[in-house]
């Protein structure tokens, strides 16, 4: 059994590698364990919006920090602060708009709403359907594929042992803290830290506690290169689209659509119907993305709870462990509640509230 670690983290995705990079600021040993490679998650294959116009009222204090962190990174992750409009194309949609954005503003995001023509003049590619558009300057993307790769060198810069290919196998709760095992090494550690996304369910379930998470398998389609067709981040009333061009041409068609599969039979596969009627809602927004041709789509697992608020917090009835995860647009946010947790653990004020998972939860509907 090896252990000079003050606390082992499970999951090398963005929860896990930012918080374990905040304890080791703070002056804790982390060792990071992970069952595949840094970024293979949901951190490595989302949409890569950056945008507080979907993000939800409740948590957009965490968002906006989110996207300092997100803009500090800079280049090394793909970062574009490119604005973002949400367009209406329905009166009905167009009152949904307003309802939600006004909500989000007064939760502090700097949204403002265009008239068509203000929208027309800056993305004249977009359907001349539009009636009614909200822009927010902060949206953004960055490119998720660097995750793994941009988190890797910094848990290297701070000297934090990582483990990859190293499925974590079974917990034990010891006299003085945890052996994590795996299927080459044991490892012990007095503080543990479960941020294994939408695998955490069993994980937990080795320490006896039952955490009520699901896991939503969202698809994400992209197209081949194509001339310059859109310049900023573009979403629907409905949250059911998200679209942005990158720098190489290619766009990035989202919006939550769902695809099959369960996190333990791997990563999930997209469904003909489900990209279908992704494409069709981004073909009506942007009409010349009907003659750019599909490379590929694929799906990523994202982990909720019935609440739709994160789990961040410690672990119910088990001292000394803790559970981050669940976190609704945690690509934004994760950098940031990373950090929090981290605090949380090394045993300061988190700047804003956690998420307790001990907390009841309604029935999942
Ligand atoms: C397709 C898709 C699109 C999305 N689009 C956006 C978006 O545009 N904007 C946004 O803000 N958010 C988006 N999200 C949400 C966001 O990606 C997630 O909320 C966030 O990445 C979750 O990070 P995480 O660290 O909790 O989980 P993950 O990144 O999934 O990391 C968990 C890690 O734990 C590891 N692990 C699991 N079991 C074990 C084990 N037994 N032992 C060791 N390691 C283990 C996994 O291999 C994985 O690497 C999207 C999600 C998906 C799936």
């Amino acid at each position: 059994m090896t252990g000079d670690a003050d606390i082992v983290v499970v999951g090398g995705g963005i929860l896990g590698c930012a918080a374990a990079l905040r304890l080791a600021e703070g002056g804790m040993k982390p060792l990071l364990i992970e069952a595949g490679d840094v970024g293979q998650g949901a951190s490595g294959v989302n949409a890569g919006t950056l945008s507080l116009q979907i993000k939800r009222v409740g948590l957009m204090d965490y968002a906006l920090r989110g996207h300092r962190e997100w803009e500090s990174y800079g280049p090394a992750v793909g970062f574009r602060r490119t604005g973002g409009y949400t367009l209406a194309f329905t009166d009905s949609e167009a009152d949904l708009l307003h309802a939600r954005q006004r909500l989000k503003r007064e939760a502090g995001a700097p949204i403002e709403f265009v008239a068509p023509a203000t929208l027309a003049a800056a993305e004249p590619g977009l359907s001349d359907r539009v009636v009614a558009a909200s822009f927010c300057p902060l949206d953004g993307d960055a490119n998720s594929s660097l995750t793994g790769r941009f988190f890797r060198g910094r848990l290297r810069e701070a000297g934090i042992p990582v483990h990859e290919s190293a499925p974590v196998r079974a917990l034990r709760r010891t006299g003085d803290g945890f052996a994590v095992e795996t299927s080459g090494a044991t490892f012990a550690a007095p503080r543990l830290l479960l941020a294994a996304g939408a695998w955490l369910k069993p994980l937990a379930a080795m320490l006896d506690v039952d955490l009520p998470v699901h896991a939503r398998v969202n698809t994400v389609t992209v197209t081949e290169r194509s001339a310059p067709l859109i310049g900023s981040v573009i979403g629907h009333a409905t949250g059911l689209l998200t679209m942005k061009q990158k720098a190489n041409g290619s766009i990035l068609v989202g919006g939550g659509w769902q695809g099959r599969g369960t996190p333990q039979e791997g990563r999930g596969e997209a469904l003909a119907e489900s990209v279908a009627g992704n494409l069709a809602l981004a073909s009506f927004v942007l009409p010349a993305l009907g003659a750019v041709r599909i490379v590929r789509s694929w799906t990523g697992f994202e982990a909720h709870v019935p609440d739709f608020y994160p789990l961040a917090g410690a672990l119910p009835c088990v001292p000394n462990a803790f559970v981050l995860g669940c976190v609704r647009g945690g690509y934004t946010i994760g950098p940031y509640i990373g950090r929090l947790m981290g605090d949380f653990i090394l045993g300061r004020e988190p700047e804003l509230p956690l998420f307790d998972p001990g907390r009841p939860f309604p029935e999942p509907s």
